[in-house]
């Protein structure tokens, strides 16, 4: 065991910083950037916590974590009982150790925080959930009496994937149907290797199909089957189908070659394995000079591919300004790290083509910044008469995804909002149907992981609560 050390030193110490590749060295390649905190690394963080009798960090965490309760379990070198303690909490604590939006959660309420110094709660997770993988820990299943009670859940990404988990748990039969030859939703065909190294995801989804959900992928609800018909055969049934439509710009030349939506990039780079050539022989095209549309986490993942697939310049071209960027400030800084060209308060306007219909160009203009708008940012407006190129010969558009409407579309009496979301209650997740609930993004819109576990786990209480008092869709 580790010594606890005075609470003068705790406060005196820095953050351990996180051991990365170098960015001249990842940019060829598509190995996980961060490495992960070695047992002295991690012990030596989370000896600096507090241990506050009020933690103001589990209220932050969506999933309600116990993290001092995890953190002084490392202290202790208790790795594996830290490990046990967040899997009561979350089922994909490897993923969300890496992907999660810490610094906006759990580590800005962290008393810490004030000295510029929060515990590195990220981190830590990613350590133990790393560390039980690596020395073969699982979790521990109670007794569970199996229930006769069967759920359907449409979609294997964080919020399917946690609702199946905390249901099978429960002891009921649970299949998720996946559209996909792969589950794991953007977790496995957005977020790239170098983010989220696949591997980890599979050993995740392994473990949670341990516990006996069963995932039957190549299966798209609406139509190969309807919702209606899954109602026949379900008790309940927890759509966590995302938002994976993709959403364009509008302006001409977008329908020109090497234009992409972020997702089709993305998905041909990852779930497709396009960065494996030779070995899996995926069409893509990298130009020497790739634009990408939009400054959120999906368009940095976007750019850094373009940059590891070959591209010699690799730009970002956003209408507001640094200030205003979506992305996860370690996102932003990496990508600068590796050299990405932002340009700020630039509007694409028109993809320029040649005469075979590959890009050439952009044209853009220059914008400047009004008023704030609805979403509390200043608005960009363009400066007339602005008008510039960009030499780019691919551009990939990351301004938003939308719903796809081919689930609620089989769905008689699941009402949907006027951008295709289903609509919910908040504190059950259940829709306007009864038996049927919904949660992540194909309700709440392109959002995070951690809502999309939150929304999973949410959904999964009700329904136990529905099931249990004798509800059961195949009554109707
Ligand atoms: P999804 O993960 O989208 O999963 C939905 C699943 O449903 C998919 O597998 C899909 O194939 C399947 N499906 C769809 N239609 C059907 C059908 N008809 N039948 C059967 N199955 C169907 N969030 C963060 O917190 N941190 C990040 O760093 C981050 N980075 C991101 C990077 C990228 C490139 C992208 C695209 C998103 C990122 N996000 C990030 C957002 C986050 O990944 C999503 O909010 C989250 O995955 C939503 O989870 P979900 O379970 O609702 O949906």
């Amino acid at each position: 065991m580790a010594e606890m050390i005075p609470i003068k030193e705790r406060m005196k110490r820095n953050i351990v910083p996180m051991p990365e590749q170098k960015p001249q060295d990842r940019i060829h390649n598509f190995k996980e950037v961060p490495l992960g905190y070695t047992k002295e690394q991690a012990i030596h963080e989370a000896q600096r916590c507090l241990q506050c009798k009020v933690p103001k960090c589990i209220a932050g965490c969506p999933a309600e974590n116990n993290i001092p309760k995890f953190i002084e379990k490392i202290v202790e070198e208790n790795f594996a009982e830290a490990y046990l303690e967040i899997l009561k909490t979350d089922n994909l604590p490897a993923i969300t150790g890496r992907v999660c939006l810490q610094e906006e959660q759990c580590q800005v309420v962290c008393i810490l925080e004030k000295k510029g110094k929060p515990i590195a709660i990220g981190r830590l997770e990613r350590f133990v959930a790393d560390w039980a993988r690596e020395n073969n820990i699982h979790g521990k299943l109670p007794e569970i009496k199996r229930k006769s009670q069967k759920v359907a859940v449409v979609g294997s990404g964080p919020a399917g994937l946690t609702c199946a988990a905390d249901l099978a748990k429960l002891g009921y039969d649970i299949t998720i149907f996946e559209a996909l030859h792969k589950p794991g939703g953007v977790l496995v065909y957005g977020i790239p290797e170098f983010r989220l190294p696949k591997s980890i995801v599979k050993y995740e989804i392994n473990e949670i199909e341990k516990i006996g959900v069963k995932v039957i992928t190549n299966f798209v609800i609406g139509a190969i089957l309807s919702v209606d018909k899954l109602a026949q055969d379900f008790d309940a049934i927890f759509l966590a189908n995302g938002a994976g439509a993709p959403r364009f710009m509008n302006i001409p030349g977008e329908n020109l070659n090497d234009v992409y939506s972020a997702n089709e990039f993305l998905i041909r780079a990852n779930l497709m394995k396009a960065y494996s050539f030779p070995e899996y022989d995926t069409p893509i095209k990298i130009g020497k000079r790739a634009a990408t549309i939009g400054a959120g986490n999906v368009a940095m993942d976007s750019a850094c591919t373009a940059l590891r697939l070959g591209a010699e310049k690799s730009y970002i071209v956003y209408r507001r300004s640094r200030k205003e960027v979506p992305a996860r400030a370690e996102e932003v800084h990496h990508a600068e790290e590796e050299g990405i060209l932002f340009s700020f308060l630039t509007l694409p306007v028109k993809i320029l083509g040649d005469e075979k219909g590959n890009v050439i160009g952009m044209e853009c203009l220059n914008m400047e910044l009004g008023e704030p708008d609805e979403s509390g940012r200043r608005r960009p407006i363009p400066i007339a008469g602005s008008n510039f190129v960009i030499e780019v010969d691919m551009v990939v558009d990351a301004i938003g995804t939308s719903a796809n409407p081919i689930v609620a579309g089989s769905a008689t009496g699941v009402e949907t909002n006027k951008w295709g979301y289903f609509i919910v209650d908040e504190n059950t997740k259940a829709t306007t149907k009864e038996g049927i609930y919904a949660g992540g993004d194909i309700v709440r819109g392109s959002a995070t992981v951690i809502s999309a576990v939150v929304d999973g786990k949410v959904a999964a209480r009700a329904i136990d609560e529905f099931l249990n008092s004798g509800g059961s869709l195949r009554k109707k």
